[in-house]
């Protein structure tokens, strides 16, 4: 994204080239990936990634047209899988249990991302009770749902994996986003349950990154500037890579890729486990 306004926002682009490509006897038409949040950001890089490797896509959003953005991106970097959109919203049960249902009657639904996710920045004395439980329903009830209802068909299919975007966030916290963090920390904890239940057939992992140009990302810089009283550009550098030794945010391809990999057999005995691609964040400081 050359021409992206953001400082460190040049990462590579959602196409062909720079989606990982992995050989794999599941990802074939019959192996079925649901991927959720697929309108927009990583849950479309996600969705499009893997049917690039030519799985078939249940792409579930609650924005019909972004999803439609989706399947034509698919289509324009010539996916050999096809991506279905399936609208629904992750707050509905019922919605929860029919995109489960969807996903099912394409093929072998074998794959879940749990990618759909939303940010709220408030002092905690000032989060508002109703974004808390937004979230929480968002970010770590419909995953669970959604797992519940996935388990019996990806034990039918002789197996396979949930994989869960969580965050920097899962490891350690920032202020003034208390809703995001205690959801990412959660989904780590749901991704070990899952992989406690799963008897090695059914796999879980979590995917954890620092900053990620994304329409989440961009609508946050605002808030955060005002929150903090700083510039939207201190808040880019200082803020959100300042503590990064790779001084760009991550791509949502890149974050794709971790999606791509974490479902193949290469990672059989990832389980439970977080894919940290932090670039330094949490590990190191100056
Ligand atoms: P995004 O805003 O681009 O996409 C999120 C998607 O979730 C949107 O398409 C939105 O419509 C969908 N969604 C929200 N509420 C929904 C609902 N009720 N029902 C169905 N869909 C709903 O955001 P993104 O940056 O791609 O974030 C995706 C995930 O990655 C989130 O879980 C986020 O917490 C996580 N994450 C993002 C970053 C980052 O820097 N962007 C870093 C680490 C983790």
């Amino acid at each position: 994204m050359t021409d992206d306004p953001i400082p460190g926002a040049d990462g590579p682009e959602l196409t062909a080239a720079n989606v990982l490509d992995v050989d794999d006897d599941r990802y074939a038409a019959d192996s079925v990936a649901l991927v959720t949040g697929a309108a927009s950001g990583i849950g479309r890089a996600t969705a499009v990634a893997l049917a690039a490797n030519g799985c078939t896509v249940a792409a579930t959003d609650v924005d019909a047209d972004g999803l439609a953005g989706t399947v034509d991106r698919a289509a324009e970097i010539g996916a050999d899988g096809t991506v279905q959109p399936v609208e629904g919203d992750l707050t509905d049960d019922a919605d929860i249990e029919r995109i489960v249902d969807a996903a099912a009657q394409l093929g072998e639904l074998r794959f879940l991302a749990n990618v759909a996710g939303l940010q709220h920045v408030a002092p905690i004395e000032e989060f508002p009770a109703e974004q808390y439980d937004l979230m929480q329903a968002v970010m770590l009830r419909a995953p669970t749902l959604l797992s519940k209802h996935a388990f019996p068909h990806m034990r039918e299919a002789g197996g396979g994996a949930v994989g869960n975007m969580a965050s920097v966030h899962g490891h350690y916290t920032t202020s003034d986003k208390v809703a995001y963090n205690v959801c990412k920390f959660g989904i780590r904890g749901l991704t070990q349950s899952l992989a406690a239940e799963g008897d090695g057939d059914v796999r879980a992992f979590s995917v954890s990154t620092g900053y990620v140009s994304t329409p989440l990302v961009t609508g946050q810089i605002p808030d955060t500037a005002e929150q903090r009283g700083l510039t939207e550009q201190a808040v880019v550098e200082d803020v959100m890579l300042g503590q990064s030794r790779t001084k760009r945010m991550m791509s949502p391809v890149e974050v794709a890729n971790l999606f791509v990999f974490g479902f193949s057999e290469h990672a059989k005995h990832l389980n439970g486990g977080d894919l940290l691609f932090d670039g330094g964040m949490t590990g190191t400081y100056e």
